[in-house]
């Protein structure tokens, strides 16, 4: 369907918002009756009011859905038919990608075009990904003395709580349900206060699919009231986070101070991206930095935010960096060729520009942006931001930024490359641009990240592993090793007489 900006505007004013929890295969307003304003941060006006849960709601979802898992309705369904309830689901996702496509960019300010193209057909594949994936695991015979068997057989944990950040909300919500879901657990997930509504969106859908009541339950609501009564629950059985490498740390505390439940962390990124001088293509190499860094207005964990580039092609290479910079600026996020929309809310944008001050004030050298651009929207848009000369000793080469602000570190040897690439406490993602073959395996070796890409920055896809070394999280999703987070592993002896 080809995106139109006047239709994606009409569709937009009409739009309705689910706004509720839902609880036990119902839409529920909190026992408190509390809401918050859910803000659309191209404009700075409210959307809707939206549900907010606190340790009430979240004991009354994890009673349902702990009932739901006992009563075998969804946990003991053979993997075949859990698989033909999920390929639904994907489908429903599918069918509704218009609206799910405007509420994420209305709630979240990213362009309409990643959202309809990319983010809810990839929220699709994935629950379609793990849907396919599990009536095709087995368990394991050991090789024990012949008057026994061993089995070892995985079985679903139980109650999965589910907290995930705001940047992509609904793919990130699938990559947490499905794979709960395909194993025959039960879910309640808390989305981000800033972006909630795809992901309450979705529960309908998972429902109209098959998934029962009780299966699938979401909590709206904020991190210190609805995610710290979900992360202390002590009939929770696992929590899968998403988030920043802070709150990441509260959830392993959290579990510490409850029932020792399993953490799953996918937390925050500092990403080294090297670029060698004998690398053949340079322009290439700086389209898709500045790509990897300024798409989704730089709110991207794996976002390549630290550039290391050799000293002796340093200037041409910043300069290149400018040239393709110009393709970002910040637009209306509905009109279909906008390729960078908004940030997430004021208290992102502030922050992003306290970062900019930080980075001036140190020493580098802002080459582009660095102010907020259309003030007259009332929203909250950045200017892509470059700054060179930056050192790894710098708070803009140490923190995470969450916002379009790339640094730019020179080096002149591959050591050295090597020794400021992992020069941080974070480990999510790497990358290296080089035309050599050894160099480009010696480095990618060296590199202490979960993913580290050669000639090409920030790649994924389902079929792998994402996540990070380090104090970027614990554990990995995608692939079939993600499947094993929501698994408990059973050994049975089996003597026979
Ligand atoms: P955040 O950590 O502030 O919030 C994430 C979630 O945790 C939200 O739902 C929030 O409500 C909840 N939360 C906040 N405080 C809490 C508390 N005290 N107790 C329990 N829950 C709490 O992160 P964010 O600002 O929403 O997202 C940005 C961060 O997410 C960045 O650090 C980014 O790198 C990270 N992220 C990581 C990945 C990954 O896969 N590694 C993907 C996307 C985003």
């Amino acid at each position: 369907m080809q995106l139109k900006y006047a239709s994606l505007k009409e569709s937009s004013a009409k739009l309705k918002f689910r706004h509720q929890a839902f609880i036990n295969g119902k839409y529920v307003n909190a026992r408190s009756g509390e809401t918050f304003d859910c803000i659309n941060p191209a404009t700075g006006k409210v959307l809707t009011k939206v549900t907010s849960c606190d340790h009430e709601d979240v004991n009354l979802a994890v009673k349902a859905a702990r009932k739901a898992f006992e009563s075998g309705v969804w946990s003991q369904r053979s993997p075949n038919e859990r698989k033909n309830v999920l390929l639904k689901f994907a489908d429903l996702i599918e069918q509704h990608q218009y609206e799910l496509a405007l509420l994420e960019t209305l709630d979240m300010g990213k362009p309409i075009r990643d959202s309809y193209e990319s983010d809810v057909p990839g929220a699709a594949k994935c629950v379609r990904w793990h849907a396919e994936a599990i009536d095709k695991i087995y368990g394991q015979i050991a090789p024990t003395a012949p008057n026994v068997v061993a089995m070892i057989t995985r079985e679903p944990l139980g109650v999965i709580g589910a907290v995930t950040p705001w940047n992509y909300p609904l793919y990130l919500a699938c990559a947490k349900i499905a794979p709960a879901l395909a194993t025959g657990n039960s879910i309640v997930i808390k989305p981000a206060e800033q972006s909630p509504l795809t992901t309450i969106y979705v529960a309908q859908l998972a429902q109209e699919a098959g998934v029962p009541d009780g299966v699938l339950n979401v909590l709206p609501g904020f991190g210190e009231t609805a995610g710290q009564a979900l992360g202390l629950h002590p009939d929770v059985d696992a929590v899968s986070f998403t988030g920043s490498t802070e709150v990441g740390k509260l959830f392993l505390r959290y579990s510490a101070e409850s029932n020792m439940k399993r953490i799953f962390l996918e937390c925050g990124g500092k990403s080294p991206n090297i670029v060698l001088a004998d690398y053949s293509n340079l322009d290439k190499a700086a389209q898709s930095s500045i790509a990897g860094v300024f798409s989704n207005q730089g709110q991207i964990c794996c976002a390549p935010t630290r550039l290391l580039v050799q000293e002796n092609i340093r200037e041409e290479f910043v300069d290149k960096l400018i040239k393709h910079s110009k393709d970002f600026q910040p637009k209306d996020p509905l009109d279909p060729k906008t390729i960078m929309g908004a940030v997430v809310s004021e208290t992102q944008m502030d922050r992003i520009l306290t970062y900019v001050k930080s980075g001036e004030s140190s020493g580098a050298n802002l080459v582009l942006g660095g102010a907020q651009a259309r003030k007259n929207s009332g929203g909250y848009f950045m200017e892509a931001t470059i700054f060179d000369n930056v050192k790894n000793n710098m708070k803009i080469a140490r923190e995470e930024i969450f916002g379009p602000v790339l640094s730019v570190l020179p080096f002149k040897t591959m050591e050295e490359a090597i020794k400021i690439a992992n020069d941080t406490h974070y480990g999510l993602a790497a990358s290296v641009w080089t035309s050599d073959i050894n160099k480009a395996h010696k480095i990618a070796k060296a590199l202490r990240a979960g993913v580290v890409s050669v000639n090409t920055v920030d790649t994924g896809d389902i079929t792998v592993t994402f996540g990070g070394y380090k104090q970027s999280g614990i554990g990995r999703e995608g692939s079939l090793l993600g499947l094993e987070n929501y698994t408990e592993v059973k050994t049975t002896w089996i003597e026979l007489s």
